[in-house]
């Protein structure tokens, strides 16, 4: 597919409307991390998601944007509930509410130091992860999974595992309305039922980190950050139930008369309108399964904080915890009207700016923290939602891939790269040699330049940047 892009700003790219796409495609990057969402076909998927039913303003793409299924990852997409649009799970990915938290400890890098080995070989031993291997709380059967997927973190801190000030700094108060734990099939159910508090795969994380720089000393005050400060980042999403929740729903919508009749450029597109009986069913699964990836966070959050007071005495504050695999019910103002909107945030990560009402109150006056993690060799940063974002508030998600999972593998050897990140003194505890080559930081774009693109296309602001100590990969 031949796709003319036009430079309207240095970070804005515009691809105009033909054939099909019924909306232009945005493209928020600069002139040197462009041609690396060009290479890999990533745009063409931003034309295809202009052509979904009742889609408005525009088909963004952030500055971190790569290849994914049906959407591109790094894809923002709403279409208008009122008039027919639809929802794709597509648009929201397989892992379901695949997000990141950020923990801030009452610790200095410094003071960590002497102990930071021992801390890595706790969490190393107490975090599982990998394929299938267990989780920190196993559910009693499919009733008491039903009240975690309505409830959410709020479900797990009723249970004991963290506490009230948590859920006050979690999107959505840790729980996403509209949950319908009877849309969730039992096969998803049962590969949850073991797995409530694990990592999974090598893409996601836990990793302790120090401040290394405050851009916005006001924003990181609020935030609880300050320059040295020891933080945990975790990632991680909805394991083996969203997967098959997301797998489910797919198969019905391909099957459902909407997708054949809508003359969709690309199968994996399969989606149905917002209102509809799929469109429904599948939104009240999605929204069990964000629980489930919001209360799995809550749970590692817990064996974190256990971590760190035997290793250090120190506590850990949730910072914030957001989604970046999400579709959401909002209204927003199209073309200087309220329209209620289906938007679909695909790695791409709500950034609301400040005085939104659905902001904490301690955080209304800042904004919400934005959490993007790098890689483990590199940076990562906390930026702030800002007025003004016109792709529905979003933001990126990370620094992107730009090598495939299999790229990667055949560059660089697990073994070589832990030995060259313990020498650069990042502990790194890995679950396997491949899942780490995987991971390898030369597969990601540079964060530091998708940060700048994000801030210079007005999607958020830069408040600090993070490096690693020491990483439990999954
Ligand atoms: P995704 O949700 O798309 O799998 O990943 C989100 C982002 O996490 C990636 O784009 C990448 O920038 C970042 N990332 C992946 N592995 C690591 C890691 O080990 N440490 C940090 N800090 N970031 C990572
Ligand atoms: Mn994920
Ligand atoms: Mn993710």
């Amino acid at each position: 597919m031949d796709i003319t892009v036009t430079e309207e700003s240095p970070f804005r790219f515009r691809i105009d409307p033909r054939g099909r796409m019924s909306v232009p495609g945005v493209v928020f990057a600069s002139r040197r991390l462009l041609p690396q969402a060009v290479g890999d076909r990533a745009l063409e998927q931003v034309v295809n998601v202009a052509t979904l039913p009742g889609v408005v303003r525009a088909s963004f793409a952030m500055p971190d944007v790569h290849w994914g299924y049906g959407f591109p990852i790094g894809g923002v997409a709403a279409t208008d509930i009122d008039t027919g649009g639809v929802i794709s799970p597509g648009g929201v990915g397989f892992d379901i509410s695949c997000g990141v938290r950020l923990l801030a400890a009452d610790l200095e890098r410094a003071e960590l130091a002497p102990r930071l080995r021992r801390l890595m070989d706790i969490l190393g031993d107490t975090i599982p992860r990998g394929a299938g291997r267990g989780g920190l709380w196993r559910l009693s059967g499919r009733a008491e999974m039903e009240q975690l997927l309505a409830h959410g973190a709020g479900y797990a801190v009723e249970r004991g595992h963290g506490t009230p000030r948590d859920l006050a700094r979690c999107e959505d108060h840790g729980s996403l309305a509209g949950a319908d734990p009877s849309q969730v099939g039992q096969r998803a159910v049962d590969r949850g039922l073991e797995q409530v508090g694990s990592l999974g795969s090598g893409n996601h994380f836990l990793e302790v980190q120090a401040v290394d720089r405050v851009y916005d000393p006001g924003a990181a005050a609020a935030f609880g950050l300050r320059p040295g400060q020891v933080c945990v980042m975790i990632h991680c999403g909805s394991r083996g139930l969203g997967h098959q929740v997301c797998a489910d729903h797919v198969r019905v919508m391909d099957r459902s008369p909407y997708t054949g009749a809508f003359g969709l450029p690309d199968r994996q597109l399969a989606c149905a309108p917002v209102a509809s009986p799929p469109g429904r069913a599948y939104l009240g699964a999605m929204a069990a399964a964000a629980n489930y990836g919001r209360a799995n966070r809550q749970l590692l959050t817990e064996a974190a904080r256990r971590a760190f007071a035997s290793a250090t005495r120190a506590g850990l504050d949730l910072v914030y915890d957001v989604s970046h695999n999400m579709a959401k019910l909002e209204t927003h103002e199209v073309e200087g009207v309220p329209r209620r909107l289906c938007v679909h945030r695909k790695g791409a990560t709500l950034a609301l700016p400040p005085g939104c009402p659905d902001l904490p109150e301690d955080l209304a006056e800042a904004g919400q923290p934005v959490l993007v993690p790098g890689t483990m060799g590199t940076a990562s940063y906390v930026m702030v939602g800002t007025p003004g974002n016109d792709a529905f508030a979003s933001a990126c998600h990370g620094a992107g891939r730009v090598w495939s999972r299999h790229q990667a593998l055949r560059q660089v050897r697990g073994q070589q790269l832990r030995e060259e990140l313990e020498s650069r003194g990042i502990a790194v505890r890995p679950s396997s040699w491949r899942g780490l080559a995987e991971e390898t930081p030369a597969a990601y774009k540079d964060v530091d330049a998708v940060v700048a693109a994000t801030e210079g296309a007005g999607l958020a602001r830069a408040v600090a940047r993070l490096v690693p100590l020491g990483v439990v990969k999954g």
